[in-house]
């Protein structure tokens, strides 16, 4: 069979190399793609941009694919998946209307709250009701969100009840486009954040392997946030009893008042949340797609066949399917191009990626593009290298021998991902 994978980052290099591994498959097209998926076997990558509906559907039914899988959030939240249902052709991912989940927070609180779903306690304003003595009474720190897609960038920690007046208005005077006409302003959680993804059909679900990830840049998780600056799998904070939790009050709830409203969720769907000291599972946000960098780490473990498994959710033959981990950790430290997450180099020609693919573990690649016979940068977060061990700390190594193997001019990244499951006990699931 024929798969496409719409997106060009660490993700879709991740869920190309995955799909190429199926016996079921003979070629996998990637949409724009990179350096990276250019090189993998039985892997193409396709001048469309990811954006491009009507091209990505056009390619689609001139090659005949037989399926299609949406990395990022951009075109599931403008509707690829009801545009390609349309044209009756199979495709991965959620509904526009369900990948609201992702594409208003508004929308989510308000969705959280009318089903009971843990989550911070909020108001939502437009510029014409904002008011600043609701934002005054409140405790500090608080945390100011551009309502739409803002490329990560539209959730704002403020120390001050200056500071959390000032981005507000900046939100809602335009300094994120129309992503913040509407804000919300919420509590700011204390806690452990996880990344707890699952692959969901209607209400039939299965969950992927637990992941936490790093967002500062520095060490130490300082410095500003980021896309992901690291991720391993399993998350070591994510017990068995954490897990029943997490399904009972977030997962479940979720797919049954989504099932409820009319808007049934088909698709991975990545809930951010933050693990409060008794326990709870307070959702910070919802992803409509797999997460990028956890992806990475995520699919090194998974044994069984993505493809199959992502027919079985289009097919809601789910409840049947089976999923096989490796038992082993996975690890993936991100490195990313000088400047990054700010403005940041382009072009730089990258070294050692010949010495990095003899070494044990994968090096995914996010931001890069050939240029004539070299690999060279193109994107702030560049590449993603994972290492597999037994504990945390031998995959650790395993993914900083090929980090150590590749250089390009000023490259940066984190030396102490995965510290925190490193300094928790080993992990049992
Ligand atoms: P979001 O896009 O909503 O997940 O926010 C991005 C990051 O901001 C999260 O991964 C958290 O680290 C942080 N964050 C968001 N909301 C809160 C909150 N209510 N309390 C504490 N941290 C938060």
């Amino acid at each position: 069979m024929k798969v496409l994978i719409v997106g060009g980052g660490g993700r879709e290099h991740a869920l190309a190399w995955k799909c190429a591994s199926s016996s079921r498959v003979h070629q996998v097209f990637v949409a724009p793609g990179n350096a990276g998926t250019a090189a993998e076997p039985k892997v193409r990558n396709v001048g469309v941009a990811a954006d491009d509906i009507d091209g990505l559907l056009r390619f689609a039914i001139d090659e005949d694919i037989d399926l299609t899988i949406v990395g990022p959030e951009g075109p599931l939240v403008a509707g690829i998946v009801d545009r390609f249902c349309a044209a009756d052709r199979r495709c991965f991912g959620p509904s526009a209307k369900a990948a609201r989940l992702e594409g208003s927070k508004a929308f989510t609180k308000d969705f959280l709250n009318r089903h009971r779903i843990p989550t911070a306690s909020f108001a939502t304003f437009t510029a014409a009701n904002f008011d600043d003595g609701y934002v005054r009474a409140q405790r500090l720190p608080l945390v100011v969100k551009a309502d739409g897609l803002a490329a990560g960038k539209g959730v704002v920690i403020c120390e001050t009840h200056e500071s959390a007046l000032s981005t507000a208005r900046a939100m809602l005077g335009g300094s994120f486009g129309a992503a913040g006409n509407t804000i919300v302003i919420e509590e700011f959680l204390q806690g452990e954040e996880v990344s707890f993804i699952v692959v969901a059909s209607d209400q039939q679900v299965i969950a992927l392997a637990t992941s936490q990830d790093h967002k500062r840049r520095d060490d130490g998780d300082k410095g500003p946030n980021t896309g992901g600056m690291g991720a391993y799998s399993p998350a070591p904070i994510v017990t068995p009893e954490q897990h029943l939790r997490i399904m009972r009050e977030v997962i479940e709830p979720t797919l049954e008042g989504l099932q409820t409203d009319g808007n049934p969720y088909r698709g991975f769907l990545y809930a951010g949340l933050m693990i409060a000291a008794d326990g709870t599972p307070n959702v910070l946000e919802f992803n409509c797609r797999f997460g990028d960098p956890e992806t990475q780490p995520i699919l090194m473990r998974l044994q069984s066949d993505l493809v199959d498994l992502c027919e079985a959710a289009l097919d809601g033959t789910l409840g049947e399917a089976e999923v096989r981990w490796d038992p082993r950790v996975a690890l993936g430290v991100v490195m990313a191009a000088g400047g990054y997450p700010d403005a940041y180099r382009k072009g730089d020609p990258i070294t050692g990626l010949e010495a990095a693919a003899a070494l044990p573990g994968k090096v995914f690649h996010a931001g890069t593009r050939i240029d004539g016979t070299r690999t060279v940068t193109a994107g702030g977060r560049v590449l993603c290298a994972v290492g597999l061990g037994d504990t945390v700390s031998a995959a650790q190594l395993q993914a900083y021998n090929l980090v150590h193997a590749i250089h390009w001019n000023l490259v940066q990244y984190r030396l102490d991902i995965g510290y925190r499951a490193i300094k928790c006990k080993e992990p049992v699931s």
